[in-house]
């Protein structure tokens, strides 16, 4: 340690808000160059080598096989697929001296497909997996809490090319058992959630979610069922559909002045004579929507109004379409939408498309707008008196709210996306025409699947599922270190017993930490808790009576061993 290229902080780093970020910034780990983009320091790559390491011969023992592409890519691919586009301002774009478009890659579904296409031509060839563990760019647009969310960051990605659909099916299935062995190994706590597909179009596709109040995911559970999902793919489930006989029919009243929610539920309860709730009553929201390449058209979007619309969801159930709120002058352009009173009927006769929540069977009844200034109209029942496009999942999902299984209620996590799978389908090899000979002469077209591990990222997860109030504990599979040998001892023959013992150590194969430092035992100690070395082993006072101390820092417990045992001692704690 007297010539380790480290300095560790007494204080937090200001813009720290989450512990990881700020024990890897304390601990001397990881150094912010700018926003989202951060230096490794001796420790911190050597911690981000190992979840390399246990990434890829994971990788490995399912035959995939480790590539290695250019970050900087040239625009013509990305342009291909449309991504050049549809990434925004998430993608880094930069020109070379010739004026030729170039991006920093933030994924690599394109040139993988490409790459398979310039080597395989047959049938024979396949199934392949290729992966890579490379730098990936995206800019942010919050990047947050050190390296969980930065504008460059390390993952593996994988692409698997296969023949038939049975076979994408085997490639995702080893890919998602693999990322359960990867866990596993790294210690980190999860769940698998059924996840939506993103901007990237295809079926099957799950992420792996660690468990963290940290996070940005926000996903229900249910804990009778063990059913996890992103609350974007959160399916409602939907009432049986109520008979219509004897239901009553619908009138219109008058509601003066009640274009909120609240301000309709205090004006039906005096229509009616009885306490209404929110949930009797249909709001209908109006947006307009782009398909790809298309023109912006209306849609209003019917859902109990006791619930919000939740953005994601909405977003999610509309992708690839973008989704906008109207402006004043598309009320303008629209007449017969009478702010705080649209009803179904209006939109259904002005041929607006009108999607409803899955909650709105038919038989059910509701008091919604009656397309006038203010008028509601009372009873209108699904089904009989209005017939809806469809339906949509735009509302917001609740806790409490029934699990899509059936099997009990939904609570709510956070979590932070750790991996992810994804059978994408021919996408990218349609987009490139990647055709190969079939076995029986005609091409045939592979089918692909991407899966992602956000290496870089599990750094900090690892640190904020597993500190303490003292500093970093790293399991021993991904430690900077196997031992930190603190000396504890002014003495001569103490500090040449500690440099002996840590030379057998590294004869035996464990990588030792020799705190040889002029500075207090106070200090030392301090410092080994923060950087977080899963054994510490301590050569102090004891040794007069031929001891040394071996304290573990996951547990905290600490014991004293005789110096002769104490190799032996040391090493069965390591290799445990
Ligand atoms: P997020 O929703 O967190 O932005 P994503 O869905 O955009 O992630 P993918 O495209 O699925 O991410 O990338 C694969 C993996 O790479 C993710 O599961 C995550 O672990 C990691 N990752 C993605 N973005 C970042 C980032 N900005 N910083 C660090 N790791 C990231
Ligand atoms: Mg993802």
């Amino acid at each position: 340690m007297s010539h380790l290229f480290l300095r560790t902080l007494r204080d937090d780093p200001a813009d720290a808000e989450v512990a990881s970020h700020k024990l890897l910034v304390r601990a001397g780990y990881v150094r912010r160059i700018a926003p989202g983009v951060y230096s490794w320091l001796p420790l911190g790559l050597k911690v981000l080598r190992q979840v390399e390491r246990v990434v890829r011969e994971e990788m490995n023992a399912i035959g995939a096989q480790e590539i290695s592409l250019p970050a900087l890519l040239p625009r013509d691919p990305y342009e291909t697929t449309n991504r050049w586009t549809e990434y925004g301002d998430g993608l880094f774009r930069l020109q070379d001296r010739k004026g030729g478009d170039y991006l920093l890659g933030p994924t690599h579904e394109e040139m993988f497909a490409l790459t398979v296409k310039g080597e395989y031509n047959s049938y024979k060839d396949f199934p392949v997996t290729l992966y890579q563990i490379q730098t990936k760019y995206r800019d942010e647009e919050r990047p947050r809490a050190g390296i969980l969310r930065g504008r460059e960051f390390v993952m593996k990605d994988s692409y698997s090319f296969d023949l038939t659909d049975e076979g994408l099916t085997r490639s995702y299935q080893a890919h998602r058992d693999a990322y359960e062995r990867i866990f596993a190994r790294l210690g980190v706590k999860y769940v698998i959630v059924s996840a939506t597909s993103g901007a990237m179009g295809g079926s099957a596709s799950e992420e792996f979610l660690a468990e963290s109040d940290a996070g940005e995911d926000t996903y229900v559970r249910c804990l009778e069922s063990g059913y996890a999902a992103n609350v974007e793919a959160v399916k409602t489930l939907a009432p049986e559909p109520i008979p219509f006989d004897g239901l009553p029919d619908a009138v219109v009243h008058d509601t003066p002045d009640t274009p909120t929610i609240e301000s309709l539920v205090a004006s039906a309860s005096q229509v009616l004579g009885r306490e209404v709730t929110a949930a009797e009553t249909l709001k209908n929201i109006l947006v307009k929507v782009r398909q790809p390449g298309g023109d912006w058209e209306l849609l209003g979007i019917g859902i109990p109004g006791d619930r919000e619309v939740d953005d994601k969801r909405l977003e999610a159930s509309l992708e690839p379409a973008e989704v906008e709120l109207l402006g004043e002058s598309d009320f303008t352009a629209n007449p017969f939408l009478v702010k705080g009173y649209i009803g179904p009927k209006a939109l259904l006769d002005n041929g607006v498309r009108y999607l409803v929540d899955p909650r709105v069977v038919d038989g059910t009844s509701w008091i919604t707008g009656a397309d006038e200034e203010g008028k509601h109209v009372f009873g209108l029942v699904a089904g009989r008196d209005f017939t809806p496009d469809g339906t949509i999942e735009a509302a917001e999902v609740r806790d409490g709210d029934p699990s899509p299984d059936g099997a009990g209620p939904l609570v709510s996590a956070r979590g932070i996306e750790i991996g992810h799978v994804f059978q994408l389908g021919r996408k990218y090899t349609d987009a490139f025409a990647v055709d190969v000979l079939g076995e029986n002469g005609k091409p045939v077209r592979p089918t692909m699947g991407s899966y992602g591990v956000g290496v870089s990222r599990l750094v900090a997860v690892i640190a904020e599922q597993q500190h303490d109030d003292k500093g970093l504990r790293w399991p021993a599979e991904v430690a900077p270190f196997g031992v930190h040998l603190v000396i504890a001892n002014k003495d001569d023959a103490a500090r040449e017993g500690a440099e002996g013992l840590a030379a057998d150590l590294d004869k035996a194969g464990v990588e030792v930490l020799l705190d040889d430092r002029k500075a207090s035992p106070g200090v030392k100690f301090k410092d080994s808790e923060l950087l977080g070395v899963p054994l510490v082993v301590v050569v102090g006072r004891g040794w007069a009576e031929g001891n040394v101390e071996l304290r573990d820092r996951f547990t905290g417990e600490s014991r004293e061993v005789p110096v002769e045992s104490a190799l032996q001692e040391i090493l069965a704690a390591v290799r445990g």
